[in-house]
């Protein structure tokens, strides 16, 4: 993980928030080729999930929502990690993380000193809204842009037509006051979701919720993640969630071993039989097509972190390979080999040269390029060390500009994977590369 780490600070990926003051723990910043990657991250699930599927819809919530959605959901009672803190080396723990006989024998993972009892720590960000610091303006931020959905669902019903079953899509931040929030970006007190609310009539909710396991797997297939990096994990009782009925997670194998990925509930009509509860709102579906059956329907959520997936995604893609063999430092390069759907660069153009305008030229051509793809300009230093640095960013592509386009408007493309390189018209560029995004599959 800290090969990853450095390279998302070198090159520009994620750097640690407010770094100049000593950071600030929990928070990342996502830097120009960070923000390309999680937007392209965000736009293939997006696709995925809404363009792809007539029965979905999107959805923008607010971060702020009325406090009372909070006490429906269960969160302020529920939402809690147990903690223990070491009194002698001041080590805060989550007690589900640490070992069993540390726990009962209040001794420190890290030091052996005593530690305190457990006790319930609510992981809602808290704050006030308005002038007065008092209980009746007490707001949360949201740590799950679920609710956001449940409590528009019968406006989307409303204004949009839908027919159960059919689903609410949105990508957005949440926030959790996490106790510990080491290896990198991947559990962050403030990240982003991608979930997904399908509704459908209780009876069926077993059948939705393994197709929805299916589909959630070929998902990633499709993205071109090792699947032999995913595997799936059944919650046992003690660990399902205070709303669910069945739960499995995608686990991917991560540099510090298997962690969650995403999860896929059954949240039941828990949800929106609180919401009737205490907002007094009938939340009742009624089914035109089925004789007026009025009933509330059950859940099956799709949820993932976008910041936890962009993790996984620099993690899948990381590669060194061993290219030459004199002995030096450049006999091995850093590669990441990022879907090219997905990369942050699409495709750089490079004059070999500076001079005898081989540097204009190339400029031509990426203007050219630019209205179409992520491009990327590079004249300076050597060719080779160019290319390396692509390959670092993972830029599936590079175009070289050199004598002989000057004088038959050819130009090379490189691949990043093979490093092999074609001769092609400059005229073909763009049509190629949609050709070679579209047929890629990852080779190692
Ligand atoms: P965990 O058990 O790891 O705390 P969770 O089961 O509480 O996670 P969910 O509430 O199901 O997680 O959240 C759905 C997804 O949101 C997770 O699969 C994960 O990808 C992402 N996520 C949850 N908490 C965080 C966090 N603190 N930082 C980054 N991503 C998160």
């Amino acid at each position: 993980m800290e090969k990853i780490t450095s390279l998302a600070k070198r090159r520009g990926f994620v750097f640690q928030s407010s770094e100049i003051y000593g950071g600030q723990g929990g928070a990342w910043d996502y830097g120009p080729l960070g923000i390309e990657l999680k937007n392209r991250i965000a736009g293939a699930w997006w696709k995925e999930m809404t363009q792809l599927h007539d029965d979905i819809v999107g959805l923008d919530a607010a971060i702020l929502m009325h406090p009372r959605t909070w006490e429906a959901s269960g969160h302020v009672e529920n939402f809690t990690d147990p903690l223990v803190d070491c009194k002698k080396c001041k080590s805060r723990f989550r007690a589900d993380q640490i070992p069993e006989e540390n726990l009962a024998a209040k001794k420190c993972p890290d030091c052996g000193g005593e530690m305190t009892d457990t006790r319930k720590f609510n992981l809602m960000f808290k704050t006030h809204i308005g002038a007065a610091e008092d209980s009746a303006s007490v707001i949360y931020l949201r740590p799950e842009t679920a609710q956001g959905i449940y409590v528009n669902y019968k406006n989307i019903i409303q204004s949009n037509r839908m027919k159960i079953p059919f689903g609410i899509a949105q990508i957005g931040k949440a926030f959790r006051n996490e106790i510990v929030t080491k290896n990198f970006i991947f559990r962050t007190c403030e990240f982003e979701q991608l979930e997904m609310q399908y509704f459908v009539k209780p009876g069926s909710d077993e059948e939705w919720f393994n197709e929805w396991r299916k589909r959630r797997w070929a998902y990633y297939e499709k993205m071109g993640v090792q699947m032999d990096h995913l595997r799936w994990h059944q919650h046992g009782p003690d660990e399902l969630a205070h709303y669910a009925k069945d739960a499995y997670d995608i686990q991917y194998l991560f540099p510090m071993g298997w962690r969650e990925l995403e999860g896929v509930h059954n949240r039941t009509d828990y949800d929106l039989n609180r919401h009737t509860q205490y907002s007094g709102k009938d939340m009742q579906y009624i089914d035109q097509d089925g004789g007026n059956e009025r009933y509330i329907p059950y859940i099956i959520e799709t949820s993932a972190g976008l910041t936890r997936t962009l993790l996984m995604i620099l993690c899948d893609a990381y590669d060194e390979e061993k290219v030459a063999d004199k002995g030096n430092d450049d006999d091995w390069r850093t590669v990441l080999r990022f879907h090219p759907s997905l990369a942050p660069i699409t495709v750089a153009v490079l004059p070999l040269m500076k001079k005898d305008g081989l540097a204009e030229l190339a400029q031509d051509i990426r203007r050219e390029l630019t209205e179409d793809f992520a491009t990327d300009y590079d004249q300076g230093g050597a060719i080779g060390r160019r290319y390396r640095r692509q390959d670092e960013a993972g830029t599936p592509f590079c175009v070289t500009v050199d004598y002989q386009s000057k004088e038959d408007g050819t130009v090379t493309l490189r691949f990043r994977d093979s490093m092999e390189q074609v001769r092609i018209p400059k005229e073909e560029l763009a049509t190629r590369l949609r050709q070679e995004i579209k047929a890629y599959k990852r080779e190692r």
